[in-house]
């Protein structure tokens, strides 16, 4: 019987190297004999719980509101739809929205009989957030960078993700600790995708992810060009309300593939308040196509990439 997760806010914040991560011991075949310290264990539970997922691709933005969480959560329902085992780590500590964006708010996370966390399930896809770990999710985020060291640990290392084609994580904005933290404990992520308004400003933000990417060893599969375009459902005019183009001119400025542009669709907002992602319930609107074509392009990246092991769909293609 799995029971509620209660967890534990670190109390010394970095206080040395003795491990406290405790479920680790239930999946550890060396547990009478094993001499790993805290750094060890951590580093060793994250590949133990990654080992059986395809690909993991990170979704970033160098600032917020541009609309990461959105275009996560539908390229994940995309995949998803296609018939692939999709999981979602929602790593935006200070934003935490995957959940509202699956009608998921306010549940709280079970661990298993083996002592792991299990992933929330919502439209055919494991998730996991932040926002699930936290005693009150309106608590705003101000700890101290080991305590996030600790929860990004236990989204990555204390869930069962098991058998996954595709982890998409959801970065926080920026190129912070937490960025580079997650990205060190995955080790081997298949790429990155950059998401970006359209105004000429979104040149310098993309900018930073890109020489991010870079000197993180990530490869950079594209960036997206997020509301960009409305046509208005008034007067049926089209208007660029953030300008267009600046996310295109940035791929071609860094020499990455551009993947192209989701329209600004007040549907979008709608659905995602409402739980229920846009591209799963609007499947054949040019909103929703946009999205299933990034997500194409995610998906023949990453498989030409290549990948170690191989995990089966839900169904046959
Ligand atoms: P981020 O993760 O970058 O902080 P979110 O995904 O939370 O951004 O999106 C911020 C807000 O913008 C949300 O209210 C979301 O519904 C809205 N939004 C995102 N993309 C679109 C879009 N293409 N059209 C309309 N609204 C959007």
């Amino acid at each position: 019987m799995a029971k509620e997760l209660k967890v534990v806010q670190p109390s010394g914040g970095g206080n040395g190297d003795i491990c406290t991560y405790l479920w680790a011991c239930a999946i550890c075949d060396e547990n009478e004999t094993c001499q790993k310290d805290k750094e060890g264990h951590s580093r060793w539970l994250v590949s133990k719980r990654l080992e059986r997922i395809e690909y993991t691709v990170l979704v970033m933005s160098n600032k917020g509101g541009v609309g990461k969480s959105t275009v996560t959560t539908n390229l994940a329902v995309s995949l998803a739809l296609k018939g692939w085992h999709v999981g979602i780590c929602d790593m935006d500590i200070h934003g935490p929205n995957i959940p509202k964006m699956v009608g998921a708010e306010g549940q709280k996370l079970k661990v298993s009989t083996s002592g792991g966390i299990i992933p929330y399930q919502a439209y055919n896809m494991k998730i996991a957030s932040m926002s699930f770990l936290l005693q009150n999710s309106d608590d705003p985020i101000i700890w101290r960078d080991a305590y996030k060291y600790e929860f990004i640990n236990q989204l990555l290392g204390g869930v069962e993700w098991q058998d996954l084609n595709f982890l998409l994580v959801d970065l926080p904005p920026g190129t912070g600790n937490e960025s580079v933290t997650t990205i060190d404990l995955i080790g081997k992520v298949s790429g990155a995708v950059i998401v970006t308004t359209p105004q000429e400003v979104a040149l310098l933000d993309s900018r930073k992810s890109v020489t991010f990417c870079r000197d993180s060893q990530v490869p950079i599969i594209g960036i997206v060009e997020n509301m960009s375009g409305l046509d208005c459902p008034h007067c049926h005019k089209h208007i660029e309300v953030f300008r267009k183009g600046g996310g295109e001119a940035s791929a071609r400025d860094m020499g990455v593939p551009f993947l192209g542009r989701i329209p600004l669709d007040p549907d979008v907002v709608i659905q995602s308040d409402a739980g229920e992602p846009y591209a799963l319930f609007n499947s054949d609107t040019v909103t929703a196509q946009a999205f299933h074509d990034i997500a194409n392009q995610v998906e023949t990246f990453c498989k030409k990439s290549g990948s170690l092991i191989k995990v089966a769909p839900r169904h046959q293609h």
